[in-house]
């Protein structure tokens, strides 16, 4: 019998190349779900552009690294889908499981990437490990395992605390982390779907938003990209998607 701990292969190693997804307790100055982190002030997600050109005002989106940090990227780009395969340790309720199952088809109902497949088999591409706590302040943690930038992404592991976790955020954390096992790290725009400061507790599903969709930023070689703001305006990313 597996236990929750065994079943994480490496803490450190964990802590070092994944991505982190924290809570959103302090996180300075942020206008996170309407009101600034700091000083509880109700504000707009846009007050952290306040003070800059918005026309020219460029979203900077992180990637993943390898071991020998080269770019992480699946490198068969031609290939048609990637495989995933959900352990629920944790026991979550049916609700929640596909909840997050949700979280992974959502990369499909934009222009994906590649295909997103569930499959019951060992040897899937992307696992996502369900646990009741990953880490103290870390709902979500992914490992990708690539050592270096020619052979590209080899596997993906997804962790997920889900501890009195509601079903909208674990669909929010589920598909943040497979950004990430997608080669995505983080963007500094707030409310985009791959900000490290993801609420706590969402209440609407996030969308995937331009930074997120950006192919030619997804396959290159570079360690970040950039994209106007502008390019939001035809997408709410703050989520509110359902109505
Ligand atoms: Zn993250």
């Amino acid at each position: 019998m597996i236990t929750a701990i065994q079943a994480i292969p490496s803490i450190p190693f964990l802590l070092t190349l994944a991505l982190s997804l924290t809570l959103v307790h302090s996180s300075g100055d942020a206008c996170t779900d309407g009101v600034d982190a700091a000083s509880g002030v109700p504000c707009r997600p846009d007050d952290d552009a306040r003070g800059h050109d918005d026309a020219r005002r460029m979203v900077h989106i992180q990637r993943m690294t390898c071991e020998d940090g080269a770019v992480a990227r699946w490198n068969s780009v031609d290939r048609e889908m990637v495989r995933f395969k959900v352990n629920n340790w944790a026991g979550v309720t049916l609700e929640v499981a596909l909840a997050v199952r949700r979280g992974v088809l959502q990369w499909n109902r934009v222009q994906p990437f590649y295909a997103m497949w569930e499959t019951a088999r060992e040897g899937a591409d992307i696992t996502i490990e369900l646990f009741d706590d990953v880490l103290p302040g870390i709902v979500g943690a992914t490992r990708v395992k690539c050592r270096n930038g020619r052979e590209g992404i080899r596997k993906a592991y997804v962790y997920l605390g889900l501890r009195g976790v509601g079903a909208v955020e674990a669909q929010n954390m589920t598909a943040h982390e497979i950004g990430h096992a997608m080669g995505l790290g983080h963007s500094d725009r707030s409310h985009d779907l791959m900000d490290a400061r993801l609420a706590e507790k969402d209440i609407d599903e996030r969308t995937i938003c331009p930074s997120n969709l950006n192919r030619a930023g997804l396959i290159a070689g570079t360690h970040s990209y950039a994209i106007p703001e502008k390019e939001w305006a035809e997408v709410d990313c703050a989520g509110r998607t359902r109505g």
